[in-house]
Protein backbone atom coordinates (compact mmCIF):
# COMPACT_ATOMS: atom_id res chain seq x y z
CA UNK A 1 0.00 0.00 0.00
CA UNK A 2 1.47 3.50 -0.83
CA UNK A 3 1.54 6.16 1.92
CA UNK A 4 -0.21 9.23 1.18
CA UNK A 5 1.28 12.30 1.81
CA UNK A 6 -0.67 14.43 4.52
CA UNK A 7 -1.98 17.29 3.34
CA UNK A 8 -4.00 19.75 4.32
CA UNK A 9 -7.90 19.40 3.37
CA UNK A 10 -9.78 22.32 0.95
CA UNK A 11 -13.04 22.13 -0.45
CA UNK A 12 -14.52 22.99 -3.57
CA UNK A 13 -17.91 22.81 -3.16
CA UNK A 14 -18.73 19.54 -2.54
CA UNK A 15 -15.79 18.36 -3.50
CA UNK A 16 -13.12 17.73 -0.87
CA UNK A 17 -9.31 18.06 -2.03
CA UNK A 18 -6.47 16.88 0.42
CA UNK A 19 -6.25 15.81 3.90
CA UNK A 20 -7.25 11.98 2.84
CA UNK A 21 -10.32 12.59 0.62
CA UNK A 22 -9.73 10.39 -2.46
CA UNK A 23 -7.92 12.10 -5.21
CA UNK A 24 -10.19 13.59 -7.92
CA UNK A 25 -10.04 13.89 -11.56
CA UNK A 26 -10.06 17.36 -13.07
CA UNK A 27 -10.47 18.77 -17.02
CA UNK A 28 -10.98 21.69 -18.52
CA UNK A 29 -13.99 23.16 -20.86
CA UNK A 30 -12.29 23.39 -24.13
CA UNK A 31 -14.85 26.45 -25.51
CA UNK A 32 -15.49 30.13 -24.98
CA UNK A 33 -17.15 30.69 -22.06
CA UNK A 34 -19.60 32.85 -24.40
CA UNK A 35 -20.81 29.38 -25.86
CA UNK A 36 -22.90 28.82 -22.86
CA UNK A 37 -25.03 26.11 -23.90
CA UNK A 38 -22.35 24.55 -25.66
CA UNK A 39 -20.22 24.63 -22.79
CA UNK A 40 -22.97 23.56 -20.27
CA UNK A 41 -23.44 20.25 -22.58
CA UNK A 42 -19.73 19.39 -22.99
CA UNK A 43 -19.57 20.08 -19.08
CA UNK A 44 -21.93 17.54 -18.50
CA UNK A 45 -20.48 14.98 -20.71
CA UNK A 46 -17.12 15.06 -18.38
CA UNK A 47 -18.92 14.94 -15.52
CA UNK A 48 -20.68 11.57 -16.71
CA UNK A 49 -17.41 10.06 -17.30
CA UNK A 50 -16.09 10.85 -14.43
CA UNK A 51 -14.70 14.82 -13.57
CA UNK A 52 -15.13 16.02 -10.64
CA UNK A 53 -14.00 19.57 -10.72
CA UNK A 54 -14.07 21.12 -14.63
CA UNK A 55 -12.30 24.20 -14.72
CA UNK A 56 -13.56 27.63 -17.10
CA UNK A 57 -11.14 30.18 -18.57
CA UNK A 58 -12.24 33.68 -17.76
CA UNK A 59 -11.24 36.46 -20.26
CA UNK A 60 -12.94 39.57 -19.09
CA UNK A 61 -14.76 40.58 -15.84
CA UNK A 62 -17.69 40.48 -18.32
CA UNK A 63 -17.36 36.98 -19.00
CA UNK A 64 -18.16 35.96 -15.29
CA UNK A 65 -22.08 36.38 -15.63
CA UNK A 66 -21.75 33.58 -17.96
CA UNK A 67 -21.07 31.23 -15.07
CA UNK A 68 -24.51 32.28 -13.65
CA UNK A 69 -26.18 30.72 -15.91
CA UNK A 70 -24.09 27.54 -16.42
CA UNK A 71 -23.57 26.64 -12.54
CA UNK A 72 -26.86 26.01 -11.50
CA UNK A 73 -26.97 23.77 -15.00
CA UNK A 74 -24.20 21.30 -13.73
CA UNK A 75 -23.82 19.58 -11.16
CA UNK A 76 -19.93 19.23 -10.63
CA UNK A 77 -18.06 22.19 -8.68
CA UNK A 78 -16.38 24.50 -11.13
CA UNK A 79 -12.85 26.48 -11.56
CA UNK A 80 -12.49 29.54 -12.91
CA UNK A 81 -9.22 29.67 -14.49
CA UNK A 82 -8.10 33.55 -14.24
CA UNK A 83 -5.29 35.69 -15.31
CA UNK A 84 -3.46 39.10 -14.95
CA UNK A 85 -6.83 41.09 -13.94
CA UNK A 86 -7.75 40.22 -10.10
CA UNK A 87 -11.81 41.70 -10.92
CA UNK A 88 -12.15 38.35 -13.06
CA UNK A 89 -11.40 36.43 -10.29
CA UNK A 90 -13.41 38.72 -7.81
CA UNK A 91 -16.56 38.58 -10.14
CA UNK A 92 -16.04 34.64 -10.55
CA UNK A 93 -16.28 34.59 -6.58
CA UNK A 94 -19.21 36.86 -6.35
CA UNK A 95 -21.15 34.49 -9.55
CA UNK A 96 -20.55 31.46 -7.11
CA UNK A 97 -17.83 29.61 -8.98
CA UNK A 98 -16.50 26.49 -6.56
CA UNK A 99 -12.52 27.67 -6.63
CA UNK A 100 -10.69 30.17 -8.62
CA UNK A 101 -7.23 29.77 -10.13
CA UNK A 102 -5.12 32.46 -10.27
CA UNK A 103 -1.20 33.58 -10.05
CA UNK A 104 -1.29 36.18 -7.00
CA UNK A 105 2.14 38.10 -8.41
CA UNK A 106 0.91 38.42 -11.91
CA UNK A 107 -2.78 39.34 -10.83
CA UNK A 108 -2.58 42.82 -11.06
CA UNK A 109 -1.56 44.34 -7.82
CA UNK A 110 -1.18 43.63 -3.62
CA UNK A 111 -4.45 45.78 -3.34
CA UNK A 112 -5.64 43.23 -6.24
CA UNK A 113 -4.95 39.82 -4.81
CA UNK A 114 -6.32 41.47 -1.14
CA UNK A 115 -9.56 41.74 -2.82
CA UNK A 116 -9.88 37.91 -4.09
CA UNK A 117 -8.81 37.16 -0.45
CA UNK A 118 -11.25 38.39 0.81
CA UNK A 119 -14.11 37.29 -1.50
CA UNK A 120 -12.67 34.14 -1.58
CA UNK A 121 -12.95 34.43 2.24
CA UNK A 122 -15.95 35.44 2.13
CA UNK A 123 -17.57 32.38 -0.31
CA UNK A 124 -14.85 29.99 1.21
CA UNK A 125 -14.12 29.17 -2.39
CA UNK A 126 -9.96 28.14 -2.11
CA UNK A 127 -7.55 29.39 -4.52
CA UNK A 128 -5.07 27.34 -6.66
CA UNK A 129 -1.68 28.70 -7.48
CA UNK A 130 -0.64 27.01 -10.69
CA UNK A 131 3.08 26.87 -11.89
CA UNK A 132 4.00 25.77 -15.32
CA UNK A 133 7.40 26.01 -16.62
CA UNK A 134 6.36 28.56 -19.34
CA UNK A 135 5.23 30.97 -16.67
CA UNK A 136 7.94 30.91 -14.61
CA UNK A 137 9.88 34.70 -14.45
CA UNK A 138 12.72 34.17 -16.13
CA UNK A 139 14.04 38.10 -15.01
CA UNK A 140 13.87 36.31 -11.76
CA UNK A 141 14.65 32.69 -12.51
CA UNK A 142 16.89 32.08 -16.07
CA UNK A 143 16.58 28.44 -15.67
CA UNK A 144 13.86 26.92 -15.62
CA UNK A 145 14.30 23.94 -13.35
CA UNK A 146 12.89 21.78 -10.70
CA UNK A 147 13.96 24.49 -7.95
CA UNK A 148 12.89 27.80 -9.62
CA UNK A 149 9.49 25.76 -10.42
CA UNK A 150 9.04 25.36 -6.69
CA UNK A 151 10.44 28.73 -5.90
CA UNK A 152 7.97 30.55 -8.28
CA UNK A 153 5.25 28.74 -6.45
CA UNK A 154 6.45 29.25 -3.62
CA UNK A 155 6.34 33.10 -3.98
CA UNK A 156 2.78 33.00 -5.25
CA UNK A 157 2.08 30.82 -2.20
CA UNK A 158 3.61 33.51 0.67
CA UNK A 159 1.59 36.15 -1.15
CA UNK A 160 -1.54 34.58 -0.17
CA UNK A 161 -0.14 33.29 3.38
CA UNK A 162 0.71 36.94 3.30
CA UNK A 163 -2.50 37.88 3.51
CA UNK A 164 -3.87 35.20 6.26
CA UNK A 165 -5.50 32.71 3.45
CA UNK A 166 -4.64 29.01 3.39
CA UNK A 167 -6.93 27.36 1.27
CA UNK A 168 -4.45 26.91 -1.21
CA UNK A 169 -4.21 24.34 -3.38
CA UNK A 170 -0.67 24.08 -5.49
CA UNK A 171 0.23 22.78 -9.31
CA UNK A 172 3.89 22.85 -10.71
CA UNK A 173 3.71 21.16 -14.03
CA UNK A 174 6.08 21.11 -16.96
CA UNK A 175 5.90 19.18 -20.33
CA UNK A 176 8.90 17.54 -18.38
CA UNK A 177 8.71 14.27 -16.99
CA UNK A 178 11.30 14.10 -14.77
CA UNK A 179 11.05 18.51 -14.13
CA UNK A 180 7.76 17.33 -12.97
CA UNK A 181 7.84 15.37 -10.65
CA UNK A 182 11.15 15.93 -9.14
CA UNK A 183 9.07 20.04 -8.46
CA UNK A 184 6.62 18.31 -6.64
CA UNK A 185 9.13 15.63 -4.70
CA UNK A 186 10.16 19.22 -3.51
CA UNK A 187 7.46 21.02 -3.05
CA UNK A 188 5.60 18.15 -1.24
CA UNK A 189 8.45 17.96 1.05
CA UNK A 190 8.30 21.53 2.45
CA UNK A 191 4.48 22.35 2.65
CA UNK A 192 1.52 20.26 3.07
CA UNK A 193 -0.87 22.27 0.93
CA UNK A 194 -2.60 19.83 -1.37
CA UNK A 195 -1.31 19.69 -4.66
CA UNK A 196 -2.82 19.11 -8.32
CA UNK A 197 -0.86 16.98 -10.75
CA UNK A 198 -0.48 16.70 -14.07
CA UNK A 199 1.99 17.35 -16.99
CA UNK A 200 1.09 20.37 -19.46
CA UNK A 201 0.97 20.42 -22.52
CA UNK A 202 1.36 16.97 -22.90
CA UNK A 203 0.61 16.56 -26.57
CA UNK A 204 -2.26 14.46 -27.74
CA UNK A 205 -3.50 10.40 -28.09
CA UNK A 206 -1.36 7.90 -26.79
CA UNK A 207 1.50 10.00 -26.65
CA UNK A 208 0.05 12.32 -23.74
CA UNK A 209 -1.62 9.14 -21.92
CA UNK A 210 1.91 7.24 -21.22
CA UNK A 211 3.20 10.32 -20.66
CA UNK A 212 0.72 11.49 -18.22
CA UNK A 213 0.73 8.19 -16.61
CA UNK A 214 4.37 8.14 -15.98
CA UNK A 215 4.55 11.51 -14.18
CA UNK A 216 1.22 11.35 -12.18
CA UNK A 217 1.19 7.40 -11.59
CA UNK A 218 4.63 7.67 -10.19
CA UNK A 219 3.79 10.61 -8.13
CA UNK A 220 0.93 9.14 -6.77
CA UNK A 221 2.51 5.84 -6.00
CA UNK A 222 5.05 8.06 -4.16
CA UNK A 223 1.66 9.12 -2.06
CA UNK A 224 1.92 12.66 -3.86
CA UNK A 225 -0.98 14.16 -5.69
CA UNK A 226 -4.38 15.09 -4.06
CA UNK A 227 -5.99 15.91 -7.85
CA UNK A 228 -5.22 15.38 -11.37
CA UNK A 229 -5.56 16.39 -14.21
CA UNK A 230 -4.32 15.13 -17.53
CA UNK A 231 -3.88 17.78 -20.23
CA UNK A 232 -4.74 16.30 -23.61
CA UNK A 233 -5.43 17.92 -26.84
CA UNK A 234 -8.31 16.72 -28.24
CA UNK A 235 -11.87 15.92 -26.68
CA UNK A 236 -11.59 16.74 -22.78
CA UNK A 237 -13.37 13.37 -22.33
CA UNK A 238 -10.39 11.83 -23.56
CA UNK A 239 -8.21 12.92 -20.67
CA UNK A 240 -10.77 12.17 -18.52
CA UNK A 241 -10.81 8.56 -19.18
CA UNK A 242 -7.13 8.72 -19.57
CA UNK A 243 -6.90 10.32 -15.78
CA UNK A 244 -9.52 7.39 -14.47
CA UNK A 245 -7.40 4.95 -15.76
CA UNK A 246 -4.11 6.00 -14.25
CA UNK A 247 -6.41 6.28 -10.71
CA UNK A 248 -7.33 2.38 -11.41
CA UNK A 249 -4.02 1.38 -12.14
CA UNK A 250 -2.42 2.33 -9.35
CA UNK A 251 -4.85 1.31 -7.01
CA UNK A 252 -6.51 4.58 -6.05
CA UNK A 253 -9.97 3.64 -7.74
CA UNK A 254 -11.09 0.36 -7.95
CA UNK A 255 -11.28 -1.19 -11.72
CA UNK A 256 -15.16 -2.55 -11.31
CA UNK A 257 -15.12 -3.63 -14.90
CA UNK A 258 -11.88 -5.01 -16.55
CA UNK A 259 -11.77 -6.31 -19.67
CA UNK A 260 -8.54 -8.76 -20.31
CA UNK A 261 -7.75 -8.93 -23.96
CA UNK A 262 -4.80 -10.91 -25.78
CA UNK A 263 -2.40 -8.65 -28.52
CA UNK A 264 -3.72 -11.42 -31.23
CA UNK A 265 -1.44 -13.56 -33.48
CA UNK A 266 -0.98 -16.11 -35.90
CA UNK A 267 -3.14 -18.07 -34.00
CA UNK A 268 -6.25 -15.80 -34.40
CA UNK A 269 -8.92 -16.98 -36.64
CA UNK A 270 -8.79 -14.45 -39.44
CA UNK A 271 -12.71 -14.34 -39.40
CA UNK A 272 -12.66 -13.24 -35.88
CA UNK A 273 -12.12 -9.11 -34.98
CA UNK A 274 -10.51 -9.61 -31.37
CA UNK A 275 -10.41 -5.63 -31.39
CA UNK A 276 -13.42 -4.87 -32.20
CA UNK A 277 -15.06 -7.55 -30.46
CA UNK A 278 -13.55 -5.97 -27.40
CA UNK A 279 -14.47 -2.86 -27.75
CA UNK A 280 -18.16 -4.01 -27.60
CA UNK A 281 -17.48 -6.33 -24.90
CA UNK A 282 -16.20 -3.44 -22.67
CA UNK A 283 -19.09 -1.08 -24.02
CA UNK A 284 -21.91 -3.76 -23.17
CA UNK A 285 -20.44 -4.95 -20.25
CA UNK A 286 -20.03 -1.26 -18.50
CA UNK A 287 -23.74 -0.32 -19.82
CA UNK A 288 -25.21 -2.95 -18.57
CA UNK A 289 -23.54 -4.41 -15.22
CA UNK A 290 -21.33 -1.77 -13.95
CA UNK A 291 -23.99 -0.14 -11.27
CA UNK A 292 -25.08 -3.84 -10.97
CA UNK A 293 -21.38 -5.02 -9.52
CA UNK A 294 -20.64 -1.50 -7.62
CA UNK A 295 -23.93 -2.13 -5.58
CA UNK A 296 -22.89 -5.44 -5.16
CA UNK A 297 -19.34 -3.99 -4.21
CA UNK A 298 -18.03 -7.22 -6.53
CA UNK A 299 -15.36 -6.49 -9.43
CA UNK A 300 -16.13 -8.40 -12.78
CA UNK A 301 -12.90 -9.68 -15.27
CA UNK A 302 -14.03 -10.37 -18.39
CA UNK A 303 -11.89 -11.72 -21.17
CA UNK A 304 -11.85 -11.38 -24.95
CA UNK A 305 -9.27 -13.93 -26.42
CA UNK A 306 -8.09 -14.71 -29.50
CA UNK A 307 -7.79 -18.77 -29.21
CA UNK A 308 -8.42 -21.53 -26.93
CA UNK A 309 -5.09 -22.33 -26.84
CA UNK A 310 -3.93 -19.85 -23.77
CA UNK A 311 -7.62 -18.12 -24.14
CA UNK A 312 -9.09 -20.25 -21.02
CA UNK A 313 -6.50 -20.76 -19.23
CA UNK A 314 -4.85 -16.97 -19.83
CA UNK A 315 -7.92 -15.74 -18.29
CA UNK A 316 -8.39 -18.19 -15.62
CA UNK A 317 -8.84 -15.37 -13.25
CA UNK A 318 -11.43 -14.09 -15.68
CA UNK A 319 -15.12 -14.46 -14.40
CA UNK A 320 -16.04 -14.82 -18.00
CA UNK A 321 -14.76 -14.68 -21.61
CA UNK A 322 -14.62 -15.83 -24.99
CA UNK A 323 -12.04 -17.40 -27.05
CA UNK A 324 -11.63 -17.71 -31.06
CA UNK A 325 -11.92 -21.38 -32.34
CA UNK A 326 -11.90 -21.93 -36.13
CA UNK A 327 -14.17 -21.05 -38.67
CA UNK A 328 -16.02 -17.71 -37.00
CA UNK A 329 -16.87 -19.82 -33.59
CA UNK A 330 -15.57 -18.90 -30.74
CA UNK A 331 -15.92 -20.75 -27.06
CA UNK A 332 -17.68 -19.20 -24.23
CA UNK A 333 -15.99 -19.65 -20.93
CA UNK A 334 -17.13 -18.94 -17.21
CA UNK A 335 -14.31 -19.06 -14.42
CA UNK A 336 -12.52 -20.71 -16.63
CA UNK A 337 -14.42 -23.39 -17.37
CA UNK A 338 -16.07 -24.33 -21.14
CA UNK A 339 -19.67 -23.41 -21.05
CA UNK A 340 -20.32 -23.72 -24.96
CA UNK A 341 -19.04 -22.98 -28.44
CA UNK A 342 -21.27 -19.33 -29.86
CA UNK A 343 -20.92 -17.90 -33.14
CA UNK A 344 -18.95 -14.67 -33.50
CA UNK A 345 -21.90 -12.49 -34.34
CA UNK A 346 -23.71 -13.82 -31.41
CA UNK A 347 -20.61 -14.00 -29.03
CA UNK A 348 -21.53 -10.94 -27.23
CA UNK A 349 -25.61 -11.16 -26.47
CA UNK A 350 -24.63 -14.91 -24.84
CA UNK A 351 -21.64 -13.42 -22.54
CA UNK A 352 -24.01 -10.74 -21.18
CA UNK A 353 -26.45 -13.74 -20.49
CA UNK A 354 -23.39 -15.94 -18.94
CA UNK A 355 -22.34 -12.85 -17.04
CA UNK A 356 -26.33 -12.38 -15.83
CA UNK A 357 -26.57 -15.36 -14.48
CA UNK A 358 -23.20 -15.12 -12.79
CA UNK A 359 -24.06 -11.38 -10.89
CA UNK A 360 -27.12 -13.53 -9.99
CA UNK A 361 -26.09 -16.05 -7.91
CA UNK A 362 -23.58 -13.83 -6.22
S1 LIG B 1 -4.54 -15.92 -26.58
FE1 LIG B 1 -4.08 -17.10 -28.40
S2 LIG B 1 -4.42 -15.67 -30.09
FE2 LIG B 1 -4.22 -14.44 -28.25
S3 LIG B 1 -2.04 -13.91 -28.21
FE3 LIG B 1 -2.32 -15.72 -26.92
S4 LIG B 1 -1.87 -17.43 -28.30
FE4 LIG B 1 -2.22 -15.64 -29.62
Amino acid sequence: MRQKKQTRQVRAGDLAIGGGAAVSIQSMTSLPIEQVDDTIAQIIRLKDHGAELVRLALRSVESAEYLKKIIPAVRVPLCADVHFDYRIAVAAIQAGVHKVRINPGTIGSRQGVREVVRAAKDRGVPIRVGVNSGSVDRRKFPHVTPESMVASAMEHVEILEENDFNDIVVSIKSSDIMHTIAANEIFSGQRDYPVHIGLTEAGYGLTCAVQSAVAIGHLLLEGIGDTIRVSMTGDPVDEVIVARKILESVGERKAWIRIISCPTCGRTDTSLDILSLAKEVDAEVTARFESVVKEKGRALTVAVMGCEVNGPGEAREADAGLAGIRDGKMLLFAKGEKVRVVDYHDAVPALIEEIGMILEKK
